[in-house]
């Protein structure tokens, strides 16, 4: 099937209405035909559904599609994306050993491991992961996992995930993934060698900014399975109406990202020609310094801007305040275009040196281009910058 067929029915589920989508199976439990039933589900003799926690067919459904867009063996759903994030993390890591990390990776999935695993003794490494040589002089003889996110937020640096595959090769090193950024639709980093990717569902899969959830693709049966236990173990399961929200969402995938990165070029031309504007990072533009990355690791550029104001942090809220259309919001990924400014709101809380270390400048405006009508977008940011 491809890709785009692959939206729609990969995970067909079938029930005896011929119903045409999945239905939503709200239930905490499901019942055992007799005893003998019962212990051969819990023996793992018989497939079939005991729990909501530990699986439900809602939630199987999206699993599975999910699985066969990124070319996975099989897929956990979680709670949230740090549901997923955290059943990686619990799910393959304990005491004594390394991960290595981006380190502008989204800002709970570092804090989490710097000051929650950290006091159950595992160790962190964050590094800028999109120079190749410092991956390779971060590598330990416990480091264990590889933890990629790219483009990264809010700095839109791209990691060369084949690059990493090749140094960690053979070392029993795990390649995890964040692809959230990307979706499937974008970048497939099982196919570029990482072991395990990972999504928030509330970005880009669901994009409909009106659920939160998450889910992790493995590459094998054995992955699957500990990240699967680590999930049941933690809590962080989907919900059966979260699933069938998502299932809904993801059949419009192609033609949501196609449409928001037609918008998004012309938005990074109209920034990058303007005056007010310092610089721009967009991996579609050729002036983006992984232009040549993108174009050979991603099917496309997204429809994720970053840029500078001139005026810096009082332009930013200026702008924050003027713009009508886009929606003041964090998220991103959905239909609806939504703009942030890090220095006064995601990233108020740390010091300015600190944010300054992060790449996070003053003037730094984060845009998730929508799908409505792009003149509208254009106009809407014309109108708000010639007030900053
Ligand atoms: C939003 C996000 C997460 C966390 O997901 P939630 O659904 O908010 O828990 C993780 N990684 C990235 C890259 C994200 O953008």
């Amino acid at each position: 099937m491809g890709f785009d067929t692959k939206l729609i029915h990969a995970g067909a589920y079938a029930d005896e209405f011929g119903s045409a989508t999945v239905p939503i199976y709200q239930t905490s439990t499901f019942a055992f035909k007799n005893a003998q039933h019962g212990a051969d589900l819990f023996a793992g003799r018989e497939n079939g559904y005991i729990y909501t926690r530990i699986g439900n067919p809602t939630i199987d459904a999206l699993e599975k599609n999910i699985a066969e867009l990124e070319n996975g063996f099989r897929a956990v759903a979680t709670s949230s994306g740090m549901g997923a994030v955290n059943a990686v993390y619990f799910g393959l890591l304990k005491s004594g050993d390394h991960i290595i990390s981006t380190n502008s990776v989204y800002g709970p999935s570092r804090a989490v491991m710097e000051s929650y695993y950290a006091n159950f003794g595992v160790e962190s490494t964050y590094i800028d992961t999109s120079d190749i040589e410092k991956v390779k002089a971060a590598l330990k003889p416990n480091t264990k996992v590889l933890y990629l996110e790219t483009p990264s937020n809010p700095t839109m640096l791209l990691t060369d995930i084949a690059a990493c595959a090749e140094i960690i090769k053979d070392k029993g090193i795990i390649m995890v993934v964040d692809n959230t950024f990307s979706s499937p639709f974008l970048q497939k980093p099982l196919d570029l060698g990482a072991d395990v990717v990972l999504h928030s569902v509330t970005k880009f899969i669901n994009g409909h900014a009106d659920i939160v959830g998450g889910i992790v693709v493995s590459k094998t049966p054995e992955l699957d399975a500990k990240i699967r236990k680590s999930m049941i173990m933690l809590g962080t399961n989907m919900d059966p109406h979260q699933a069938f929200m998502v299932l809904r969402g993801v059949k419009t995938l192609s033609i949501r990202q196609e449409r928001a990165e037609e918008n998004a070029r012309k938005v990074a031309e109209y920034l990058e020609n303007h005056p007010k504007i310092e610089w721009i990072k967009y991996p579609g533009l050729i002036s983006h310094p992984q232009y040549e990355l993108a174009k050979k690791q991603m099917s496309g550029f997204g429809s994720m801007i970053s840029f500078g104001l001139k005026g810096g942090f009082d332009a930013g809220k200026a702008l924050m305040d003027n713009v009508h259309l886009a929606i003041l919001a964090v998220s991103l990924g959905g239909v609806e275009t939504l703009i942030q400014h890090p220095a006064s709101m995601t990233h108020a809380g740390l010091s300015k040196e600190a944010r300054l270390a992060a790449e996070i400048t003053d003037g730094l405006v984060r845009f998730s281009v929508g799908i409505e009508n792009v003149k509208d977008i254009i106009d809407d940011l014309e109108q708000a910058l010639n007030k900053v």
